[in-house]
């Protein structure tokens, strides 16, 4: 066997489908998008707006409520800080979770800075959260609740409908992550209440480097402060020249997505049962997060008494993740898994596999193989 890959929440391969409609727009059809006033601007337009439409497509909202931006990280910066910027006088609280990506808890740190109050609510042990307690934290001047659909560490998903529900009840802005649920769970922004979310590209099969923020334009229409300015693009909300290439990368994963989520999260599911089965019948295996509400690629293994660095090189060419963020050279317990409650040697002893589009049933039993020989050496 060559390499397994199975870091699929970290970054995914771009679909060889979505490469194909990319290609020409890096040569012939280069096109300026902002460019009006000969052909190659016009054809660069219409293949954005086109991958516009499937963006909204798959999320459920207008295109016009679609906004490209390099990725996740920038698209959550600029829908907290411009919500933050345009309606700090409505409130300075925002309510978010302690398992929210660094994207999310850094942005917020940043706003700290300039006058926010930032709530980070716990989770329970399986990563879940407490409803009730988010209805109690709400106050008059809640601004805004951010709260991720899925948790890029455990798969754990949030009961993100109820959240939006509440939130539209208690006037206030629901912003969520929904970079990991994005192409692996159907969803609608609409249904879901969602005011403002993110998509990026390389997590769906798509070119790293771009991705898209969705702000809700009706019930409420909400207004966010650009924070890149010069050229106007995006109207206003994000300038610098659009990846015309990347933009078309992002819709043709978006549309691929859709079309396949159903059969991908199938074979996902199926082949992740086997991992986790195979792996957990050892008796010293946990599995980290709720099992119930969590995506279908992702599971978070915790090997009791191992280190998940041991792991990690002895199962190459197994491509896994520690369940620790590696930050620099230093390795730091999760914050996700530490939030869940888990003590340091067991954040250390735990990994990640994510599964995804191209995973097969060979990788996996070389996977368990590989794992298993580990289990019975100690
Ligand atoms: N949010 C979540 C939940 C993620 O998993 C990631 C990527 O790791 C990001 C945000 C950041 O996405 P991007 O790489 O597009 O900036």
């Amino acid at each position: 066997m060559k390499s397994v890959y199975l870091d699929y929440n970290a970054t995914t391969p771009v679909d060889k489908r979505v490469l194909e409609r990319m290609l020409p727009y890096f040569s012939e059809k280069f096109g300026n998008a902002s460019s009006k006033t000969h052909a190659f601007g016009w054809a660069a337009e219409e293949a954005v707006e086109q991958a516009r439409e499937k963006v909204a497509a798959l999320i459920g909202c207008e295109k016009s409520e679609i906004y490209f931006t390099s990725g996740s990280t920038e698209g959550i910066n600029l829908a907290l800080k411009g919500i933050f910027e345009n309606y700090c006088e409505k409130g300075k609280h925002i309510i978010s979770y302690q398992t929210e990506h660094m994207a999310v808890l850094d942005t917020l740190s940043f706003l700290k800075t300039k006058g926010a109050d930032i709530t980070l609510l716990p989770v329970h042990r399986d990563g879940t959260i407490d409803l009730q307690l988010l209805k109690n934290t709400i106050r008059k001047d809640t601004l805004m609740v951010a709260a991720m659909y899925a948790n890029n560490e455990t798969g754990v998903v949030f009961p993100v409908k109820e959240i939006g529900e509440l939130c539209r009840r208690m006037d206030v802005f629901f912003f969520s992550d929904t970079t990991q649920a994005a192409g692996k769970i159907p969803f609608h922004v609409k249904e879901d209440s969602i005011d403002a979310c993110v998509i990026s590209a390389h997590k769906i099969y798509g070119p790293k480097g771009v991705g898209a923020v969705y702000i809700s334009r009706k019930h409420p229409r909400l207004s966010v402060a650009a924070q890149i300015h010069g050229g106007g693009h995006e109207r206003g909300i994000r300038s610098g020249t659009l990846n015309v290439p990347g933009i078309v990368g992002l819709g043709e994963a978006c549309a691929l997505a859709e079309q396949e989520l159903l059969s991908d999260s199938m074979n996902q599911s199926r082949l992740r049962t086997l991992l986790e089965q195979s792996l957990t019948v050892q008796g010293n295996v946990f599995i980290n997060g709720n099992i119930k509400d969590r995506l279908c690629n992702t599971t978070n293994l915790m090997f009791k008494d191992l280190k998940s660095e041991e792991i990690i090189k002895n199962i190459r060419p197994v491509a896994v993740a520690a369940g620790s963020a590696c930050t620099s050279a230093m390795q730091q317990p999760s914050h996700v898994l530490k939030a869940m409650g888990l003590n340091d040697d067991e954040s250390y002893a735990s990994v990640r596999f994510s599964l995804g589009r191209f995973t097969t049933e060979e990788e996996i039993n070389y996977t368990i193989e590989k794992v298993k020989s580990i289990l019975n050496k100690n």
